[in-house]
């Protein structure tokens, strides 16, 4: 077998799935698949590190950290555009531009204006080499091992493309994987992002690439500059660039005048509400390339191309007061009660401020008339003061929790107030008990949110452990229980001693541990007790445990509150461990044997093998030592490898020797 031509073989594939998954919206294998296909890449590759590429599909997962973004001055400038709001101001445009062209026949290429972090990537030879921010317009900052793990942008080009451009374009956060992230970080108790383009903008500046991979970023392309180029106009440049495998996206359209353009704009002023990132006007450009030389540029511009923005759905209304939440991890939000008003179709009453800096910048007041704006979010927003009401002192934050009056703590670096009484703060000991029933931690039946806040304020609990102890008599006088809604109660409580040991630590609330690191904590330590002794060091080995995570985890069991808590839910039988599952097949035939498994195999993954191992009580060694006793070797086994085990005198298997040990009596 030709090793080179089955990697480059499997790279090509991949890329074509890529494409087809991300580009075109249309995959045509199954993720599982996929991923097998790129496993496969990924071992071949680590086996024959001679043939490496760093546009190989396998780099897409990241793993480089840039502690220092390059400055990087751009070859062709980045412009802005000039804005327009009205139709009359389209219109007084092309006066303008036809003065200089002598009123010429003119076509425009009407766009969506993608609302994200503009990006200029370059290609040479058909292979992504540089992705650059855009900075001041002159220079930006290279950012091309983040933008490489974007899978809709294409590490390498299809067709016939110049040696060497640039393209630009938007890196976007979709709607629903902002959504998603955000309900993630609720999940671990911290503060959601506030709008998906600071979040895709954010997400290139992030110094470990593998993160910027989680994210689920995309990018939209509009324009290319280079010299050469294969086309003369700005749509033929939109159709070629889709041809050659960017994702550009078809809403565009060739107009032949002004009012086709209007036509453009006003059907996405209500359409663009249906697409699945935010936008946030329309770009109209003169279409062919004679005439946008002629025309070149202002200081800023091009003169060929301007901004329509829509209309953001936006009212004035006055301020009321400022509220302050305090979060389950005694975050604190700050939110706007506004005089309830019209907008968009819905009343609002209330506006989220975010934090204290974001008061501040907007300078708001109570008793201010404030703009408010709907945009893409959920939550309107105040974009400024329409009218300064009577009060003369700018808004003084809050400097005690609201709820008990604790001094608040602003950790550098971060954006929110917090009230550090973890302990005896109400909305945090609710808020943490409140997670701790949810459905995706205890899941405890007949047991709501509202329920456990009466709990508490009858004294009924004051963590979470004391939930095992309530009695039907004790919840009967509640507001709205009844005996069969206090049963149901006590038996929902008593049945969550079933829930699995991984469920048990996420419900456990600890900062930063969602669901699936509460996963990875449980398989990787197996007790409370391994994790609770755990080092700093040994947590941040296990695999995607950052420092953060780590020192979470060592803070909450350093607690001594905690220890008792957990402590109590242990004396009540709440898990704590992992239930390993019976395997049928498994024997203890390889009992004090160690095996190093090497090179690809036919009938198992590599990691089915191990695991076979593993079951039939034979235990897998990371490299081969004199502690090893077989190596199975599978195909394309390293030259290296096969060396040493021969000169260390270790028996070499094949995949059918080892299934035959298994098969012996
Ligand atoms: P502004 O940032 O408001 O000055 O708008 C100019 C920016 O809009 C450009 O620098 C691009 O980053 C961005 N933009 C979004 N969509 C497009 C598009 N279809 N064509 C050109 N620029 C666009
Ligand atoms: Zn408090």
């Amino acid at each position: 077998m030709d090793i080179q031509k089955t990697i480059l073989d499997l790279r090509e594939e991949l890329n074509l799935h890529n494409h087809n998954y991300y580009v075109e919206d249309k995959p045509t294998i199954s993720d599982f698949e996929f991923d097998q296909k790129l496993k496969q890449l990924q071992d071949l590759e680590a086996q024959y590190p001679e043939y490496f590429d760093e546009n190989s599909p396998s780099q897409r997962v990241g793993g480089t950290i840039t502690k220092n973004f390059q400055t990087v001055v751009h070859e062709n400038r980045m412009y802005s555009l000039d804005n327009s709001y009205s139709k009359e101001d389209l219109q007084d445009w092309e006066v303008k531009i036809q003065k200089v062209l002598g009123n010429v026949p003119l076509q425009y290429t009407c766009e969506l204006k993608y609302d994200g972090a503009s990006i200029s990537i370059t290609y040479e030879n058909g292979k992504l080499s540089k992705a650059v921010t855009r900075g001041d317009g002159f220079q930006g900052d290279e950012v091309t091992n983040n933008i490489k793990t974007i899978r809709s942008i294409p590490l390498k080009l299809k067709g016939n493309y110049p040696q060497k451009f640039d393209i630009r374009g938007e890196i976007i956060l979709p709607f629903e994987g902002f959504e998603k992230m955000n309900l993630d970080l609720i999940e671990i108790g911290e503060t959601p992002y506030s709008n998906p383009r600071n979040t895709a903008s954010g997400s290139l500046k992030l110094q470990d690439s593998a993160e910027v991979a989680k994210r689920p970023l995309d990018c939209l392309l509009y324009f290319i500059t280079g010299n050469n180029l294969p086309f003369s106009t700005q749509f033929e440049g939109l159709e070629t660039a889709r041809n050659w495998g960017f994702k550009v996206p078809t809403q565009s359209k060739l107009a032949n005048n002004l009012d086709e353009v209007f036509e453009f704009i006003n059907y996405w002023d209500v359409h663009r509400h249906d697409l699945p990132y935010e936008t946030d006007g329309v770009v109209i450009k003169v279409n062919d390339f004679n005439h946008q030389n002629e025309l070149g540029y202002t200081a800023k511009s091009p003169r060929w191309a301007i901004a329509y923005k829509f209309k953001s759905e936006q009212v004035t209304t006055v301020l009321n007061s400022i509220s302050y939440q305090v979060g389950r991890t005694g975050s604190i939000t700050p939110v706007a009660n506004l005089q309830p008003v019209q907008l968009a179709g819905t009343i609002v009453k209330r506006a989220s401020l975010h934090n204290a800096d974001q008061i501040e910048k907007l300078d708001i007041r109570v008793g201010d008339s404030v703009f408010v704006e709907k945009g893409g979010e959920i939550i309107p927003k105040i974009i400024g003061v329409a009218q300064r009401g009577n009060q003369l002192e700018p808004t003084k934050y809050i400097s005690h929790c609201p709820e008990c009056q604790t001094e608040l703590v602003r950790k550098e670096g971060e954006a929110n107030h917090f009230c550090p009484n973890f302990y005896g703060c109400p909305p945090q000991i609710i808020g943490r008990i409140q997670h701790y029933i949810s459905r995706k931690a205890m899941d405890i039946e007949g047991l709501g949110g509202e329920t456990v806040a009466l709990l508490f304020n009858n004294n009924l609990v004051k963590d979470y452990s004391d939930l095992y102890e309530l009695t039907v008599d004790q919840v009967i006088p509640l507001e709205r229980m009844a005996q069969k809604s206090a049963e149901n109660l006590v038996n929902g409580i008593e049945k969550s001693k079933e829930i699995p040991f991984e469920r048990v630590l996420f419900a456990l609330g600890i900062r930063y541990v969602g669901e699936t690191v509460a996963k990875k904590l449980a398989k990787h330590y197996k007790t409370i007790d391994a994790l609770s002794k755990a080092s700093l060091m040994d947590l941040i080995l296990v695999d995607e445990i950052g420092d953060r995570i780590a020192q979470s985890v060592i803070e909450f069991f350093e607690n001594q509150n905690n220890s008792t808590i957990i402590a109590r839910l242990k004396n009540f039988g709440v898990q704590f461990e992992i239930v390993e599952k019976h395997n049928p097949n498994a024997t203890e035939k390889l009992l004090g044997k160690t095996f190093v498994v090497s090179g690809v195999f036919e009938q198992f993954s590599r990691d089915d093998l191990k695991k076979a191992i593993e079951d039939n009580g034979g235990k897998v060694g990371s490299s081969i030592s004199a502690k090893t006793d077989y190596v199975v070797a599978g195909e394309n086994m390293g030259p290296a490898k096969l060396d040493k085990a021969n000169k260390l005198g270790i028996s070499i298997i094949s995949e059918n020797d080892f299934i035959n040990m298994l098969n012996e009596s």
